[in-house]
């Protein structure tokens, strides 16, 4: 070896020590803050409450309901009344089942009727190939997984009201804005105003509280839109599913997803997601055209009977976890939607801001008891959310770039799965709802991995240099989305 390789060997040597060194120094970092070692001691000051929590979704009525068993005096506040109407696409994945038992909510919503568990389900790939319930099996068969259609008018006062056994809940109240001074949140609710040792910002995706507060940095916008319609029960001829994903070209890494609810109406709605060239003004003009050509979606929802039971509406989503600055307003925890607390690659964030919020109720706990509000000890909070979801959002990320980049990989995830029957259909589903990690796509079934990798060969094959026509048209939706992509470069361009 000469000189420079030597000199080489050192310099690779000393950047691994270098990054040792600062991966133990970040683990140790994180291992201390999540214990709170060196919090400052601080009086609770004089608030009437515990905390106060703004906006009483799943994040605000599940810390809610969380405080409230740990005997905290909280005051919830919605500007809404419940029932109140919530654009969703109603999925309520397993680990939020999970949360609603503990919660004592599931079974009397079975027992009312208003739940339905998905039996049948899975997804049509960009150039057409389904893979949908191959063999008659009922979904979570295999695993035991399960996800439930309930409506969030309905569900959320279930959950509010479980919420107002244990704590004081104040409907139809809305929260104008917050301060913080001598040890105590001040909360200013128009007519009167109330006073809180810790503040749980709940309020949902554009999260103008957090904003206000300065919490939310003000470029951090909502990333991401959804739509939500029904389609009315007896109108569809929806019958050989219960949830459906349907990826499209124009819209990737986003999708359309139909979703059969109890009382038979059916969801249809359609995620644009980060990472994609689709817009919000991108979702009527490709779900028409849909409606028009996709053949899965046209023998669903056939136009000659079909009637909307809600007229479409599209609602803001902020995906990945958002960046908080810590430092602009203490004891102050944002949870859910408000924290971006929204898995990027499905749009789900029902399950993790209720994970999120159960944190947040212990995080809360254990600052009121050991008198620790320090930066130190709500630094903790986030990093327990971290912990629980944080690398799996980053995993879901990266899957929405190379599905976006590679769309041949749905059609090859699809034409693998629909040969592997229902142990493929829990997998995916166990995948894309939170049950297990994304990641344990290469590790937990590299074979798998393996035969979708060659799948994609086959896939480039068969329509890159065989070119044969896809099952469904490739271009839905592609037009109004090169329309937007246009003129956005032009006004790029006069920007410049
Ligand atoms: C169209 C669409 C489809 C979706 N589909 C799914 C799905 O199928 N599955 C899934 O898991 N996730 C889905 N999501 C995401 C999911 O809806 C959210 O992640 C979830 O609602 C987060 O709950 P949250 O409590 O943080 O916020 P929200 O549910 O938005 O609740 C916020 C509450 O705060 C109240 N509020 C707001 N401002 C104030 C104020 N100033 N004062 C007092 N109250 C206030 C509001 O009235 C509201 O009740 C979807 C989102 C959209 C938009």
């Amino acid at each position: 070896m000469d000189h420079n390789h030597w000199l080489l060997l050192l310099i690779v040597v000393l950047f691994v020590l270098l990054v040792a060194r600062v991966g133990k120094w970040l683990y140790r970092r994180r291992q201390a803050a999540r214990r709170k070692i060196g919090g400052k001691k601080e009086e609770r000051g004089a608030g009437t409450y515990d905390a106060i929590i703004v906006g009483a979704g799943p994040a605000g009525a599940t810390s809610a309901y969380f405080l409230g068993c740990k005997g905290r005096k909280v005051l919830v506040v919605d500007k809404k009344k419940f029932p109140r109407p919530k654009p969703c696409g109603d999925a309520w994945c397993q680990p939020a089942l999970g949360i609603l038992e503990e919660m004592g909510v599931l079974s009397k919503m079975e027992a009312d009727g208003v739940a339905r568990r998905v039996t049948r389900g899975g997804f049509v790939s960009p150039s057409g190939i389904h893979c949908i319930n191959t063999d008659g099996a009922t979904y979570g068969s295999v695993t035991g997984c399960k996800t439930y259609a309930i409506k969030r008018r309905l569900a959320d006062e279930y959950l509010v009201r479980a919420a107002a056994a244990l704590v004081e809940v104040r409907e139809g109240t809305t929260c104008f804005g917050a301060s913080f001074g001598r040890g105590a949140w001040t909360v200013d609710l128009g007519s009167r105003t109330e006073t809180s040792a810790v503040l749980i910002v709940c309020d949902g995706a554009t999260s103008y509280l957090a904003r206000s507060l300065g919490v939310l940095v003000e470029d951090d916008q909502p990333d991401s839109v959804c739509s939500h319609a029904y389609a009315r029960a007896g109108s569809h001829a929806w019958r050989d599913a219960d949830g459906v994903m349907l990826f499209n070209r124009a819209l990737l890494p986003g999708y359309s997803a139909l979703f059969r609810h109890a009382d038979d109406d059916v969801y249809l709605g359609t995620y644009v997601l980060p990472g994609g060239a689709a817009t919000s003004r991108s979702i009527a003009p490709f779900e028409a055209d849909a409606l028009r050509r996709h053949p899965y979606v046209v023998a669903a929802l056939p136009e000659a009977t079909l009637e909307w039971s809600e007229r479409r509406v599209v609602a803001p989503i902020r995906t990945g976890g958002a960046r908080v600055n810590l430092d602009a307003a203490p004891r102050c925890l944002l949870v859910g939607d408000a924290a971006g607390h929204v898995d990027p690659l499905t749009g789900e964030g029902i399950h993790t801001a209720m994970i999120a919020a159960k944190i947040a109720a212990t995080c809360v706990d254990e600052m009121l008891v050991t008198s620790d509000f320090s930066r130190a000890a709500v630094e903790a909070y986030y990093l327990r959310c971290y912990d629980a979801f944080g690398f799996e959002f980053f995993s879901s990320s990266l899957a929405a770039r190379i599905i976006y980049r590679c769309p041949l990989i749905l059609d090859a995830l699809a034409a693998v799965g629909a040969s592997r029957g229902q142990t493929f259909l829990d997998f995916f589903g166990e995948l894309m709802t939170g049950c297990r990690p994304k990641s344990d796509f290469l590790t937990a079934a590299p074979l798998l991995a393996l035969r979708v990798a060659l799948g994609v060969l086959y896939q480039v094959y068969v329509q890159k240099i065989r070119r044969t026509p896809p099952l469904q048209p490739v271009d839905i939706g592609q037009a109004s989305v090169d329309k937007q992509a246009a003129a956005k470069n032009k006004r790029d361009k006069k920007d410049a």
